[in-house]
């Protein structure tokens, strides 16, 4: 990967597995300006699981989506985005056995959403439940 601040070729310096997030976190140098950022590896579920929604509608998986709607019902909380992220693993490992095939249905996902906020933080369950009857 090349330096996002000049574009030239960078070395690993650091590197970690986030066992909760299911990522791998690296720290790099730019060899060349030195410059230090940090990139993270995380698997591509669009490619792999298809999501049923309305009749006919037929939408490749994103584990963006999913998390940016776990944020919103809980970003009251002051650790929000390591929660959302947590939250967000929790959902795609119970999703892993519904996706068996490939497809998941975006109710199946909903109510996996739901249990996963209920036994979290209420008031975030109900907020969720709001925006996604
Ligand atoms: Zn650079």
């Amino acid at each position: 990967m090349v330096c996002i601040h000049c574009g030239s070729e960078t070395s690993v310096i650091n590197s970690r597995p986030q066992k909760r997030l299911n990522q791998i976190w690296r720290r790099r140098r730019c060899n060349a300006c030195g410059a230090v950022f940090t990139t993270e590896e995380t698997a591509q579920y669009s490619a792999a699981w298809i999501v049923r929604g309305r009749p006919g509608s037929l939408q490749p998986f994103s584990r963006d989506k999913l998390f940016i709607s776990i944020h919103k019902s809980i970003q009251h909380r002051p650790s929000a985005l390591d929660d959302a992220g947590a939250l967000t693993e929790t959902v795609i490992k119970k999703l892993r056995v519904q996706a068996r095939e490939g497809t998941v249905q975006a109710t199946t996902i909903t109510q996996i959403v739901q249990v996963a906020l209920n036994r979290f933080d209420k008031a975030a369950s109900s907020h969720y439940e709001v925006y996604h009857r």
